[in-house]
């Protein structure tokens, strides 16, 4: 089921994660955004289209991880895009035999025969530092940092108030950071919120990548909320956060991702005790 989120902006949800598929009209057929998840979400996404005689006409997906980076032939073949570093970071994966092997170990067994992974990750690489997508369709403004993925980016989408945040700024999920990718991963993370925020007076409605889409006065209260996170964890403060709270949407997983990322960046953890 389409939902409209802003004029013109409609989002279709995923069982798997409250995962958001992200729907925008242009002038000839929709711009899709992260296009969703399972084999018959997929199908209902298309058929939905049809219904309202659009065609996608160019796909996006907003950072390299399984979950954004899904097709089906149903929706067509309009060329997927993604920030360069986005598609070098994918291209490198899928030129590994073993890959989809890999993939299938990342998807819950309860889904993973309604995942279709012949079509993961066929992204054009946009030109480095490219600013917005190209389509024929409302400016759609890539924000790309370095917080959670190689290339993440989030998207503005200026003429409708709407900010496509990725896996930023959730409801649901804490802030997963890209340990391994950089250098300094909660200062990475915390430019990132800056370059969010400096988008967050030209719009009032914040689509996550997985959780509930916000209206006016989310904005600021997710980059608030993500940077008390980061703070938190960088200062080893004592963490005061509702995503971790014991009944929480995340309570099977989301504690061990923040005992995992405490460990990893706190300057007493073994890593950064290694021998070398
Ligand atoms: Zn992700």
């Amino acid at each position: 089921m389409l939902t409209q989120v802003a004029e013109g902006v409609l989002v279709h949800q995923s069982e798997f994660m409250q995962s958001n598929a992200v729907v925008v009209q242009g002038q000839a057929g929709v711009l899709l955004i992260d296009p969703g998840i399972q084999d018959h979400e997929m199908v209902c996404l298309a058929n939905d289209l049809q219904e309202l005689g659009q065609d996608v006409v160019a796909g996006f997906s907003t950072h390299p991880h399984w979950d954004h980076l899904l097709w089906h032939p149903r929706l067509g073949s309009a060329p997927r895009f993604g920030t360069a570093r986005c598609a070098g970071a994918i291209q490198t994966r899928l030129a590994d035999p073993q890959f989809q092997d890999f993939v299938r170990t990342l998807i819950p067994p309860d889904i993973v025969e309604q995942v279709p992974l012949d079509l993961l990750g066929h992204i054009t690489a946009l030109p480095a530092g490219a600013t917005v997508i190209p389509w024929d369709g409302p400016r759609v403004r890539i924000i790309e940092h370095n917080a959670h993925a190689p290339g993440h980016a989030a998207l503005v989408i200026e003429e409708r108030g709407v900010l496509v945040a990725g896996d930023m700024l959730s409801d649901v999920l804490i802030p997963m950071l890209n340990v391994m990718g950089t250098a300094d991963p909660i200062e990475d993370y915390l430019a990132a919120l800056r370059l969010l925020e400096g988008a967050a007076g030209d719009v009032d409605v914040v689509i996550p990548g997985h959780g509930s889409v916000g209206g006016s006065g989310q904005v600021t209260a997710r980059i608030s909320q993500d940077r008390a996170y980061m703070h938190a964890l960088r200062d080893a403060e004592v963490l005061s956060d509702p995503r971790l709270d014991p009944s929480a949407y995340g309570k099977d997983f989301l504690p061990d991702v923040h005992d995992q990322q405490l460990h990893y960046l706190t300057p007493s953890s073994e890593h950064d005790q290694a021998p070398g």
